[in-house]
């Protein structure tokens, strides 16, 4: 039976060419690559600089870190996203304060951010999740109001932007992952972008014990963050592909859209006048009006070969040891009826012309 999977890596002759290159060449050590690596996606930002790191969860702490952010600082961000941006904030020792999300768009709702802003806030954590950039002027604006830093949890959008400036470089430190699931990979890695020189020197000691790669100069406490040879040849790879491969994304986002446009209790995802959404997942909602539950319609995908999967099953602050902190049920209630509606289906850039047109009539058929 045909089986379409909800994400599959793309790894091309050229991938595995520059990758057994490293390895014929016996330097595996953070080098040369990793420098060409930093300045190729600094300049694909268009940020001044960027830091290459061992994953997107590393880079979400050395931003944090970086910044200053610790005990007694508060941080704000939302409650519907991967775990990673919550546990950076908790690994620095500040606390996490959740603000509800937008349902039509998945991402922090900046109306609902000020009324958390207290005299210990230092930063706002935004996530792009799904591959669309955050609200980015009114989030801007309140920053700017209360001096706040922004970090963007960018791990689930290479390469979108907002009126052509590109994540990364929308005004906060932009942290990325390169997870075998993402829009582009490298086998593990994650990439950190400012335009601030100050954060960026740190991050370079923070990253490698203190000290600049190979100088024993030992600076300040540090760790070890660094990325590889390895994933940085592939990561150099992949970065010549990710415009192609997110046009790709994007092309079959609208061809879904356009033939599931109308089905009853079956809502598409939504992108605002002036963003470029790349569709990390294509995530749609399943609401009581539809035909079937979101359960039973997923399984039913399943059964016909197209895999769907929930991302995310539950809002953070549910989970035990995030409500120990004083959250309960009904705190956020967009993002926890959220979690019931959704559902991921694929639309990757291995996803064919032919599986397409499958995945629209099987969902046609099953809902209307
Ligand atoms: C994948 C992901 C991360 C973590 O990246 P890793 O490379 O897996 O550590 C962080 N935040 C979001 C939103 C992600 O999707």
């Amino acid at each position: 039976m045909k089986y379409i999977p909800i994400a599959k890596p793309i790894i091309e002759k050229e991938d595995i060419a520059s990758v057994v290159s490293v390895l014929k060449s016996g330097n595996l050590a953070s080098g040369q690559l990793v420098a060409s690596f930093e300045k190729a996606f600094a300049s694909y930002c268009g940020t001044k600089y960027a830091v290459s790191v061992s994953s997107g969860t590393t880079a979400l702490h050395l931003a944090l870190w970086s910044l200053g952010i610790g005990k007694g600082d508060e941080v704000i961000t939302t409650p519907f996203t991967y775990i990673a941006s919550v546990n950076a904030i908790h690994m620095v020792g500040a606390t996490s304060i959740f603000c509800d999300i937008d349902a039509d768009t998945f991402n922090l709702n900046p109306k609902k951010i000020e009324e958390k802003i207290t005299k210990r806030t230092k930063a706002i954590l935004v996530v792009d999740l799904f591959g669309l950039p955050y609200f980015v002027p009114e989030i801007t604006e309140l920053a700017k109001k209360y001096n706040l830093h922004i970090i963007e949890d960018a791990a689930q959008a290479h390469g979108a932007s907002w009126k052509k400036t590109k994540t990364g470089n929308l005004g906060g430190v932009g942290c990325f992952s390169l997870y075998p699931t993402k829009n582009m990979v490298a086998g593990g890695g994650g990439v950190l972008t400012t335009n601030s020189k100050t954060v960026y020197e740190k991050c370079l000691l923070l990253r490698n014990n203190g000290h600049l790669h190979g100088s024993y100069n030992y600076q300040a406490f540090g760790l070890n963050y660094e990325m590889n040879e390895i994933a940085a040849a592939l990561a150099l790879a992949q970065l010549k592909k990710l415009d192609s491969r997110n046009a790709k994304r994007i092309l079959h986002a609208q061809t879904l859209a356009k033939t599931l446009n109308g089905i009853k209790g079956f809502i598409l995802p939504s992108s605002p006048l002036g963003y470029t959404h790349v569709y990390h997942q294509f995530t749609v909602r399943i609401t009581k009006n539809a035909k079937l539950t979101r359960d039973t319609f997923m399984k039913k995908m399943q059964s016909n070969g197209i895999d769907c999967r929930v991302y995310y099953p539950k809002s953070l602050h549910l989970y035990p040891h995030i409500a120990a902190l004083g959250y309960k049920k009904g705190d956020f209630p967009i993002a926890e009826s959220i979690t019931q509606e959704i559902v991921s289906v694929p639309i990757h850039p291995l996803v064919t012309d032919s599986e397409l047109t499958y995945i629209s009539t099987t969902i046609t058929q099953l809902l209307s």
